[in-house]
């Protein structure tokens, strides 16, 4: 299984549900830096925000992440893996230049939007 992170799950989309009820703009599931091949959930491209909504089991959410008892030290490695990735994913957008904001499934969509509504606006501000 190399890639579980899937499109268009419940939770990312009642986030992009509320980041649009706030007038925000975005695009959805693209590679927005061209050397860093990383595609993220959802992406400002003017404030030079990307946005990875992580599901707790497999980013290994400290409230829901866990190993599975059968074959743990398999989905050990793999759960440290995937950690291991998201950091260097956010070590490359900030390297460019970018920020990240990881949202939890658990997080309540409405808080996180507006989390996000807040920093798109003072960077855009920023760059202005
Ligand atoms: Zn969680």
């Amino acid at each position: 299984m190399e890639r579980q992170r899937t499109r268009d799950t419940a939770p990312e989309v009642a986030l992009r549900s509320e980041l649009h009820r706030l007038g925000l703009r975005y695009r959805v599931h693209t590679r927005p830096i061209g050397d860093v091949r990383r595609v993220a959930d959802v992406v400002f491209r003017s404030a030079q925000l990307a946005v990875f909504v992580d599901g707790c089991f497999w980013h290994g959410c400290q409230e829901h992440g866990g190993v599975p008892k059968a074959n743990s030290g398999w989905w050990r490695d793999k759960l440290d893996s995937n950690r291991a990735r998201d950091i260097d994913t956010d070590a490359a957008f900030r390297q460019a230049g970018w920020e990240v904001v990881r949202v939890w499934e658990h997080e309540d969509p409405a808080v996180a939007a507006r989390r996000i509504h807040g920093l798109v606006r003072s960077r855009v501000r920023e760059a202005s």
